[in-house]
């Protein structure tokens, strides 16, 4: 479960990491009302789970109330990467001496945690992993061993950091984000950026949680905080409908069995210079129903303009599959290219099928390879 920033910062709050005070709004006169008790200049910052939001137009500073009424006006509303803003954090503006980033996460291959802390903070941390690797520390915790303090001490002198007020309380802050971690069963816990005042204060600007969802049940109060209303609608729709759905950012729907084939699609298609749209998995089964459903979901994201379908047939029949899809085409109107891979138990036999039937936009592909490309490239022409 993803947590709102100001969740985050509340739960960072009650670990001891400094945070900023501020207000929750949802109209723009409450953004007003939250700046004038604020006192002082204020930032607008859009509540959405995703990041990039000051990128996107969705983090603005307002020095008077006046000011924060009307970036709450521009901000409410607004749709970041298909989040719709419907809750604004009205915070008492930082200034910023200088950017850093902090995160504690798991390290699967690993099997431990992962702390990471660079003084080249507040832009995106892939691009600092990519272009200057080295300015990147990375240390894991023995989770039996637990947290050190020395630990701290080799990611803050290890990241060059020689202000001594500053190595101080960023260890401090290192030590309550491992707590924090624990104690909230937390999958992900980012401060980007952990900022420095010209004071030399050291905050967290802003926070990204994840919550381990197979832990919520001895975390009442932050299962709690789950906000049902933001919730994807598609992703609603698909739970609704018994399918394994998960909502992307790209135009190429993707339909898999099996969540195995379907996350290699996923890599497919981004392979093939495509952006998956969402993953979908059909699971075992493939019957008519299924496919009706799973389709259902896929073609309602308007972003989707063409869909990959990907089968591998196993217990899973091709023939079974193709008459799903033609049937799903009889039942629910699709316009949009399908590119549809068959292999596996009766492929032939589902090929001739969908041969036979033969709609004009479904386009069949020998191989899976073949098949990202062409749906790529269909989604790339309708775009
Ligand atoms: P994100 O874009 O979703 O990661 O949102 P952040 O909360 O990290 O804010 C993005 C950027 O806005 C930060 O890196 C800062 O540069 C800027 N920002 C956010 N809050 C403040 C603030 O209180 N004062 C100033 N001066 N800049 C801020
Ligand atoms: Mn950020």
């Amino acid at each position: 479960m993803d947590l709102y920033e100001y969740q985050g910062k509340q739960l960072f709050a009650r670990f001891g990491i400094p945070v900023s005070e501020g207000r929750l709004a949802e109209t723009p006169p409450a953004a007003r009302a939250a700046a004038q008790e604020l006192g002082g200049p204020v930032v607008v910052k859009a509540q959405v789970l995703t990041g990039g939001r000051g990128k996107a137009g969705g983090i603005k500073l307002a020095a008077t109330p006046d000011e924060a009424e009307a970036r709450a006006r521009e901000i409410l509303g607004l749709d970041i990467r298909g989040h719709v803003v419907r809750k604004l954090w009205i915070e008492r503006a930082s200034e910023i001496a200088k950017e850093y980033y902090l995160s504690l996460t798991f390290d699967r291959s690993a099997k431990r945690p992962l702390f990471m802390f660079t003084t080249q903070g507040g832009v995106d941390i892939e691009e600092v992993a990519a272009t200057s690797p080295d300015a990147l520390v990375r240390l894991h915790v023995d989770p039996l061993e637990g947290y050190h303090p020395w630990q701290a001490r080799r990611l803050v002198y290890g990241a060059g950091v020689i202000d001594p007020g500053e190595q101080k309380q960023i260890a401090a802050i290192v030590g309550k984000l491992y707590d924090a971690f624990v104690r909230c069963d937390a999958m992900l816990c980012e401060i980007n950026p952990l900022i420095v005042t010209p004071q030399g204060e050291v905050r967290a600007l802003d926070s990204k949680l994840t919550v381990d969802d197979n832990a919520l049940f001895r975390h009442a109060d932050i299962a709690e905080m789950r906000d049902t209303a933001a919730a994807d609608p598609l992703e609603a729709l698909a739970r609704e409908k018994s399918v394994t759905y998960v909502k992307l950012d790209g135009e190429v729907g993707v339909l898999g069995n099996g969540a195995g084939l379907t996350m290699s699609t996923v890599d497919v298609v981004t392979f093939a210079g495509g952006r998956p749209a969402n993953f979908c998995d059909l699971g075992g089964g493939g019957d008519a129903q299924g496919v009706v459903d799973a389709l259902s979901v896929i073609v309602r994201d308007p972003q989707v303009k063409a869909i990959f379908f990907n089968i591998f047939g196993g217990i899973t029949r091709c023939d079974e599959v193709a008459r799903g899809i033609l049937q799903a085409l009889a039942e629910i109107e699709i316009a949009l290219p399908i590119v549809v891979r068959l292999d596996g138990t009766n492929a032939e036999e589902g090929r001739r099928i969908l041969a036979e039937a033969a709609p004009a936009n479904l386009h069949v592909e020998p191989t899976m390879l073949d098949a990202a490309r062409r749906a790529v490239e269909l989604a790339r022409v309708a775009a």
